[in-house]
């Protein structure tokens, strides 16, 4: 379980980004703190990444961070969390066998930060004037644990200021980290929900190696909802297991003793039970050989996905058990907090 802020082992700059002052700043940060620095022209020319096979070079890619321009500002579409994922950086340094990165990145499982914030702020305020008068939500942590990283670039902290000072724009972002201190004094006016990952005790120790404990996860959202910003939890991945009832009570008890009692139906849930796909499941092989998370499409439910990739989740009767059991332990807990979604 990592304690210290994200520092990255190897540094790729794309040229163009010391032309925005934050690639600058990055540039120097880097060089000050010793860090070797690659030019690169594309982050698609970053291989031959050191390490003996695949396994060690997944690795090193985890901690390389490719400091570049985000050209295509077509956001994506988020539900059912928000609307549109706001590009600020793709990649993490975690190392959550279950994660959906593995997949969607592929062979590049390296971080990439973008330095041409401004422009991307630019893009978010034309998606909020189309909708107007409709609020226009925009979720950061679509491609990458945002908050891990932004210890380094400020990046969001900017994007919590810009969405502030907007009527209809409203952020949110999701972490397992616990480096926040930075985002305390940014002026999000009600804007932006902070939201921790958290989950039983066996699925933190078991399958999320790379972030920070629930204790330290905890203490920060403490410091956030203090800090005065909306604050939420996503149960993820909502993981059956033996003893997983008690374990989701234990959960909930840890949240109820360690959060401030006052404004608590201020708080959101949202509930995601597990699921993976075919491909998913060759890559965790791959990259987490004696994982045991257990992919045994045989036990699963099928649900058509879009690209035609379909998941594989818990079986109906399951799928009721999680969300029972879970809404009891919030509402038991959590009196007058909502659920946003159980999916
Ligand atoms: Fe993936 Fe989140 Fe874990 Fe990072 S912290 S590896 S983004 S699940």
């Amino acid at each position: 379980m990592v304690k210290k802020p994200f520092t990255p082992q190897l540094v790729y700059m794309e040229p163009k980004a010391l032309d925005y002052p934050l690639g600058q700043e990055l540039h120097e940060k880097f060089t000050r703190m010793g860090i070797e620095i690659k030019q690169t022209t594309s982050h698609n020319q970053v291989r031959n990444l050191p390490g003996k096979n695949d396994f060690q070079k997944y690795r090193v890619a985890k901690s390389t961070l490719v400091v570049g321009i985000r050209k295509t500002l077509k956001f994506d579409n988020s539900k059912p969390s928000a609307e549109y994922a706001i590009p600020l950086a793709t990649g993490c340094m975690g190392h959550c066998h279950y994660c959906y990165l593995q997949t969607t990145m592929g062979s590049k499982p390296y971080i990439r930060t973008y330095v041409n914030v401004e422009e991307i702020l630019d893009e978010a305020d034309k998606y909020i004037d189309e909708r107007v008068p409709e609020i226009t939500r925009f979720e950061a942590s679509c491609t990458s644990d945002i908050v891990g990283i932004d210890h380094l670039t400020h990046s969001l902290k900017q994007t919590i200021e810009h969405i502030g000072q907007t009527k209809h724009g409203r952020l949110r972002f999701v972490t397992k980290f616990h480096h926040v201190d930075h985002l305390l004094d940014a002026k999000h006016n009600n804007k932006t929900r902070f939201r921790f990952s958290v989950n039983a005790d066996y699925v933190i120790k078991q399958f999320e190696p790379g972030t920070s404990p629930l204790s330290k996860r905890l203490e920060a959202a403490t410091k956030v909802f203090e800090a005065g910003y909306p604050l939420g939890f996503i149960v993820a991945p909502i993981y059956l297991y033996s003893g997983w009832k008690e374990g989701y009570e234990k959960l909930f008890i840890e949240l109820d003793s360690k959060l401030p009692r006052k404004d608590r139906e201020k708080i959101t849930f949202e509930f995601i039970q597990h699921r993976f796909t075919k491909p998913a499941k060759r890559v965790i092989a791959k990259n987490y050989p004696m994982t045991k998370l257990e992919l045994d499409e045989e036990k699963r439910k099928y649900k058509w996905g879009r690209y035609g990739i379909g998941k594989y989740v818990y079986q109906t009767d399951e799928q009721k058990e999680i969300k029972e059991t879970l809404i009891h332990y919030m509402e038991k807990y959590f009196p007058g907090s909502k659920l946003e979604y159980f999916t």
